[in-house]
């Protein structure tokens, strides 16, 4: 890999002066510093100091204390830029994004709540046994015009009349898809298509497979540029899991396998049951098993849940099924390099290095359980008397991942006491606060 040196050597030959410092924090948020290039040894040297909290975004700005936080006077972390996952921003000339490794300055050790320290962990774990995960993400957002008649500020993109896979002008008016599609493809996130989904205003981009941890850099930098690209717009692009009474929500779909030791897929056995190897099936279990945890990670605010339901092309039991997008996991029909199962569970407002983690943490579960999953479903898959239904709300899917021993040992101790804290604030938070929902539904009639 390059030294500091070239690096720098580079950047300046490519017109760079600004170095956008980049971490994901618990909750997925890019937390940045723009530092001038002539600064970046330094950073390289000592890191940046943050002041450790995380923020709730909303208006209000409130700090969300994680535990090491505000109860300790809100100290430092430590943020190292990564000079390997250095890419000019192509919409800010002069810019160029670096992500970042966040340390305890105290214990010199990654912090507890570091997503991408908690995905590497894990991948150690996978390593261990052999194991190397192959990712492909996917994920769906809305695009929002301002409105100031509604109360939100926002209304769905109005440039967009579509429906599933309407092209071009039709579904999308001011042409942002073929345009972000270009800009991603110039930032490397390894794009492959987009398409205008189910819903008025709602896209999918897919984006490449890979090796995991280069899959949740680029997962999270996708939202990172299509949040700031529709800024750039005038627009706001959410991913929020459910942003809108009427139209579904927004996915974020995981496709998994396993590298073997020859470059091919462990994935898949054309002996094996369902043409997929033990190896695929006992993941595919080991999902299964761990789904009520998982979907802490997957499924991470308390609008999640209303995703979830029959009929919305989201999960809504704990199922798997051979090319049945009605099922949580869905074996694609591919085999060969293409064996792979898609994990339908996540929604778009999840952390991507969490919701990689988890899903790979439950499949290596399986694994070493060795388990079977049971017979695939066939057919309609919101019955629910085939399978059990997933955690309903935020609370029942954090209490099961407290339950869930075999999963947090995994994820470590002090990053399940994190995230518990931090999101049983956010519940906490929502049950106090009066929506308008129980206005309109309590005020007249009572
Ligand atoms: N929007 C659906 C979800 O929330 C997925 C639709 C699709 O299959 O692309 O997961
Ligand atoms: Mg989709
Ligand atoms: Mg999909």
């Amino acid at each position: 890999t390059p030294s500091l040196r070239q690096h720098m050597q580079r950047l300046a030959a490519e017109g760079i002066d600004v170095v956008r410092v980049t971490y994901p924090d618990l909750i997925g948020t890019d937390r940045a510093r723009d530092i001038l290039l002539d600064h970046l040894p330094s950073a390289c040297d000592h890191g940046l100091a943050f002041c450790r909290a995380v923020y709730h975004t909303s208006p209000q700005g409130d700090v969300v204390p994680v535990s090491g936080g505000l109860d300790a006077g809100l100290p430092d972390i430590t943020v190292r830029p990564d000079l390997d996952t250095l890419v000019p921003l192509p919409w800010e000339p002069g810019v160029a994004s670096c992500l970042a490794d966040v340390t305890d300055p105290a214990t010199g050790l990654p912090a507890p709540e570091s997503p991408r320290d908690l995905l590497r962990t894990v991948l150690a774990r996978c390593a261990e046994h052999g194991l190397r995960p192959v990712v492909g993400p996917e994920l769906e957002y809305f695009l929002c015009d301002e409105d100031q008649a509604s109360p939100s500020g926002w209304k769905r993109y109005s440039g967009a009349a579509g429906v599933v896979y309407t092209a071009g002008l039709r579904a999308d008016g001011d042409n942002h898809l073929l345009r972000t599609l270009r800009l991603l493809r110039d930032m490397n996130i390894g794009v492959t298509s987009g398409n205008h989904e189910f819903d008025g205003g709602q896209f999918e981009i897919n984006l490449t497979h890979s090796e995991a941890l280069s899959a949740a850099d680029r997962a999270f930098r996708f939202k990172s540029a299509i949040k700031e690209l529709a800024r750039k717009e005038g627009k706001l692009a959410t991913f929020m899991a459910k942003p809108f009474n009427d139209a579904g929500g927004s996915g974020f779909h995981l496709h998994l396998s396993c590298e073997n030791d020859e470059g091919g897929n462990a994935f898949d056995d054309p002996a094996g049951r369902y043409g997929l190897s033990a190896t695929a099936r006992h993941a595919v279990a080991g999902i299964l098993a761990h789904a009520p945890a998982l979907a802490a990670l997957a499924n991470p605010t308390v609008n999640s849940y209303k995703r979830f339901g029959p009929d919305t092309l989201a999960p809504w039991l704990i199922d798997w099924g051979l090319d049945n997008r009605s099922a949580m996991v869905r074996i694609p029909p591919e085999r060969g390099f293409g064996a792979r199962f898609e994990l339908r569970l996540g929604d778009a407002s999840a952390n991507p290095y969490l919701l990689i983690a988890g899903a790979i943490a439950a499949a290596l579960l399986g694994v070493l359980a060795g388990e079977e999953p049971p017979a695939p479903l066939e057919g309609y898959g919101y019955d629910t008397a085939r399978a059990a239904v997933l955690p309903m709300s935020l609370p029942a899917a954090l209490d099961a991942l407290e339950a869930d021993t075999e999963l947090t040992d995994i994820l470590g101790k002090d990053f399940t006491a994190s995230f518990l804290s931090y999101k049983r604030d956010e519940i906490e938070r929502f049950q106090r606060h009066v929506t308008d929902w129980e206005f309109t539904e309590y005020a007249y009639h009572l």
